[in-house]
């Protein structure tokens, strides 16, 4: 592996024959994760593939050259050619393993491949996720001496990084963006010592032998495991949510609805959850319309009452979602109903999308006893039902989900484990 400079550039990458050239920064969490799988990667394909650095604030005009928004950027060439795609952002390694594997033969592929030594490392406690509920029992884990791995398929922070405005975290005065205050959280336990293992694929967890395999080859194992794995929003499936979600789509009123304060926005969906949050979004909107799919409301009758006593909420039975729309600053539903398979549009100031969230637990859910939605059941310490493992954040059966239950949780666990391994 080789650091470079853009004087270099001609002669190391555009006739270096089989590039790899990471854009990295300082100060760059998700480069740091990059890191230790480049050097890794470099000893396993370094007589095939050059592996070059370019640190990106020196040569920042040859960046702006070649296009290079972010840091981490890996860029692969061949003959001085760009060679697939690029890769960004919190990098896995199976990801730069396909496109490397990609510039080399069969046979060759299979002939590093078989040189990979499988790994095993140990530690007391495995946290599984490293959103505010993970993060959390790992700071206090560590500051408790105990020896500590945080694993995350993405990098740290969960939920809060991509929220736009945390208000409601106390201790700031100020609303706070929320990748601001997740890096604020992930980066304190870090200096505190807990070990990282990020942007990683979970390739197989086992609760009652306490072992996690990432990226197919290193083994974890631990005396507890803690699962801070949190959930994930169903989606309906329309045309441009992905693209508009946190863009005019949300899936949270607490935190999105005062963002609203007299204008119009759509919610989909019509259980509990979709019916409570209309409730509470009307406090800031002047105008909601409800769009549900059946021709009656599924949430409990007291929230209903409610609902249909409230002046500002419109309801569209039978209807269901196909597109959403940015045009300006309005959102465009379009609707269809589904019995005449009619469509209608829809304008907007934004769209809510309550349609329920699902827990991430489908690497072990059929270990853990879970409720009737699927979350996994734990006691008043976090504890599941299997011995040594403790859940906490949003992926456990619970009725708020917030930041500060997330944080509670993981307090509680890691102090109950901390007790337990004196
Ligand atoms: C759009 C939105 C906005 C929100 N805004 C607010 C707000 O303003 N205030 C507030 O209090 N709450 C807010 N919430 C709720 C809040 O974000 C959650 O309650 C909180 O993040 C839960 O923390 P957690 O640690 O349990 O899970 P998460 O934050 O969901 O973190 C879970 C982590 O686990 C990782 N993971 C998933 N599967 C695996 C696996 N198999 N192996 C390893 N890691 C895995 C994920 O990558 C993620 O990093 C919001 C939620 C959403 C969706």
């Amino acid at each position: 592996m080789k650091e470079i400079t853009v004087a270099e550039f001609d002669r190391e990458v555009l006739n270096g024959g089989k590039v790899i050239l990471d854009f990295y920064s300082t100060e760059c969490p998700p480069c740091e994760a990059l890191a230790s799988k480049f050097e890794d990667l470099s000893q396993l394909y370094g007589k095939d593939v050059k592996f070059l650095k370019i640190f990106r604030q020196q040569n920042r005009n040859l960046a702006e050259k070649l296009g290079v928004k972010s840091s981490p950027t890996l860029l692969f060439y061949n003959k001085g050619q760009e060679f697939t795609s690029r890769l960004t952002g919190g990098i896995k390694r199976s990801d730069i393993i396909l496109n490397l594997d990609s510039m080399l033969t069969a046979d060759r592929v299979k002939e590093i491949k078989s040189r990979i030594k499988p790994s095993v490392s140990e530690f007391d406690i495995i946290i599984l996720g490293a959103g505010p509920g993970g993060l959390t029992a790992g700071l206090y884990l560590c500051q408790s001496k105990i020896n500590t791995v945080l694993i995350d398929i993405a990098l740290p922070g969960g939920h809060v990084s991509t929220t736009h405005e945390v208000s409601n975290y106390p201790g700031f005065i100020e609303p706070q963006p929320g990748y601001m205050l997740s890096h604020s959280m992930s980066e304190q336990t870090k200096l505190c010592g807990t070990i990282y293992k990020v942007a990683v694929d979970v390739t197989r967890v086992d609760l009652e032998k306490k072992e996690v395999v990432i990226d197919e080859y290193e083994t974890v194992k631990a005396k507890r495991i803690i699962i801070a794995t949190g959930t994930t929003p169903n989606l309906t499936g329309a045309a441009g949510e992905k693209e508009l979600k946190g863009k005019g789509i949300s899936y949270c009123a607490t935190c999105d609805a005062k963002y609203y304060n007299d204008k119009e926005v759509i919610v989909i969906g019509g259980g509990n959850s979709a019916v409570e949050e209309s409730e509470y979004i009307t406090r800031f909107v002047k105008k909601l319309t409800i769009v549900h799919q059946f021709d009656k409301l599924t949430a409990n009758k007291q929230s209903q009452d409610k609902i249909f006593k409230n002046p500002k909420i419109n309801i569209l039975f039978d209807s269901e979602p196909r597109a959403f729309i940015k045009e300006g600053d309005k959102i465009v539903t379009e609707v269809e109903n589904v019995k005449t398979k009619k469509r209608q549009k829809l304008n907007s100031d934004g769209v809510f999308i309550f349609v329920g969230m699902k827990p991430n637990i489908s690497l072990f859910k059929d270990k853990l006893e879970l409720d009737n939605w699927g979350f996994i059941k734990t006691d008043e310490d976090m504890r599941t039902s299997i011995h040594g493992v403790y859940a906490v954040g949003d992926v456990i059966s619970k009725k708020y989900r917030q930041i500060t239950t997330a944080v509670a949780d993981g307090t509680i666990a890691a102090m109950a484990i901390a007790k337990e391994l004196d």
